[in-house]
């Protein structure tokens, strides 16, 4: 036992994961004892290991194992990264197992010298990114991710902590590494000249207009400002759709490896810009142009109807809770304090708003602009129809960066992509 314990960190692979995991014992109670194990690799991500455990004679009794590498899986082992994103997004989705149950998978096991965690196989889910593809609905998801949202990012933040248990939480959640990569290519290289970045040539022109202009780059420094300093709460900060898990009745939220204590508009802006894109993508992915527009309503009211339960949510849960260091009950117990809560209340979900249109705004930029590309567009077989929805990408995202401050609205929002696809015919 001992020695196990000490055993140095190892990649491992589908042979050399069954006897790692017999001597995990969380692991092996979920399974009969003597079960015949069997093992996939699964992962289709850029980061890490994943393999899926299963049990030969029913093989619906499963679980995940997910290993992080010593370097960036995507770009190859010339591009070293720390493992220990295993350990935050092991301790997020311990955070979110209590604050959000039922919205992220059930972890069973994390092994800190491995970088190994094991959690609840999702089975029955599929990654939304491909459903939405499909024009598949999912009629709780506004419930399930504006729950996810207001859970995570309330209960983490000043307004529901004292201010020392804040920051106390916030000293776990210290993730430099991969806030570095984040900062790097989501707001700043996409913008000047840096090998890894890819977009469809068929839009070189507007690439060059963007990254010569002086106006869009200073807001984009406004924004990596606010993802750099801004320590609101425990955000996901990778939530696109690709980290969403669903089916008809249950929504999972997975791969927080890059959390950390920063502005919670980054994560609304990344579930409203990824569905946004989606609702682009169909340009390419659906021919038949009545079936095309009713699918991109519908998946524009999935934005309106997030954004509204969220804000409606979240002005719930505080003037309910309204616990934190800011402010304590005290502070609006006396003297119009009832108002000025509620005015407080108000601006907040005002900024919260706008700074949702800011960080989303330049996600659509990084996305079309940068290293890493969506597969809604990129599975677009022909180059000229993912152009028409990436033009379009890149005219919704300078808007939303640019005239965020006068946002009021999610109307706002809306009509910035409804006539930004008005005039686009396919
Ligand atoms: P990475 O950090 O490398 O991006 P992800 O956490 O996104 O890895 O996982 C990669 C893929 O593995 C997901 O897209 C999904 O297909 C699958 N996967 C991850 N976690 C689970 C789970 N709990 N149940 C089922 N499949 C999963
Ligand atoms: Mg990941």
């Amino acid at each position: 036992m001992i020695l196990r314990e000490m055993m140095p960190y190892r990649a491992l692979n589908e042979k050399t994961l069954i006897a790692y995991l017999r001597g995990r014992p969380a692991v092996a109670a979920r399974f009969p004892r003597g079960a015949d194990l069997t093992v996939k690799e699964v992962g289709d991500g850029n980061l890490n290991l994943v393999f899926i455990v299963a049990n030969r004679d029913e093989p619906g009794q499963a679980v995940i194992a997910k290993q992080a590498l010593n370097y960036l899986r995507v770009a190859g082992e010339s591009w070293p990264l720390t493992r220990e994103r295993m350990r935050f997004e092991s301790q997020a989705m311990q955070a979110y197992n209590r604050l959000c149950p039922g919205l992220v998978p059930e972890i069973y096991d994390y092994d800190e010298e491995m970088s190994l965690m094991v959690m609840e196989y999702l089975g029955k889910h599929e990654i939304m990114r491909k459903a939405l593809v499909e024009r598949r609905r999912f009629p709780k998801f506004v419930d399930h991710i504006s729950t996810f949202l207001v859970n995570s990012l309330f209960y983490t933040s000043d307004f529901y902590l004292p201010g020392v248990q804040k920051k106390e939480m916030q000293a776990r959640f210290i993730n430099p590494h991969l806030n570095k990569l984040q900062e790097d290519f989501v707001y700043t290289n996409p913008y000047i000249t840096s090998q890894e970045n890819r977009w469809n040539p068929l839009m070189d022109a507007e690439v060059q207009a963007i990254r010569a202009d002086a106006g869009v780059k200073a807001e984009i420094a406004q924004m990596k400002a606010a993802y750099m300093t801004h320590a609101e709460a425990l955000i996901h900060a990778d939530l696109h759709t690709g980290s969403i898990m669903l089916n008809e009745t249950d929504t999972r939220v997975i791969d927080p490896e890059f959390c950390y204590f920063g502005p919670m508009a980054y994560d609304v802006g990344a579930v409203l810009q990824n569905l946004v894109l989606n609702c682009l993508s169909h340009f390419g992915h659906t021919a038949d142009r009545a079936q095309r527009e009713e699918y991109q309503e519908y998946v524009l009211g999935l934005v309106r109807g997030i954004w509204n339960e969220f804000a409606r949510k979240l002005d719930g849960v505080w003037k309910e809770n309204p616990r934190g260091d800011l402010m304590p009950p005290r502070y609006w117990e006396s003297n119009g304090g009832t108002e000025a809560f509620a005015a407080f209340r108000r601006t907040t979900l005002a900024r919260l708003l706008q700074e949702t249109a800011g960080h989303g705004g330049v996600k659509f930029l990084r996305r079309m602009m940068g290293i890493v590309n969506v597969w809604d567009i990129t599975s677009i077989p022909s180059m000229e129809k993912r152009a028409v929805a990436e033009k379009a990408a890149l005219r919704i995202g300078v808007r939303w960066l640019m005239d965020r401050n006068r946002v009021t609205s999610v109307e706002d929002l809306i009509r910035v992509v409804k006539e930004e696809i008005a005039g686009i015919s396919v």
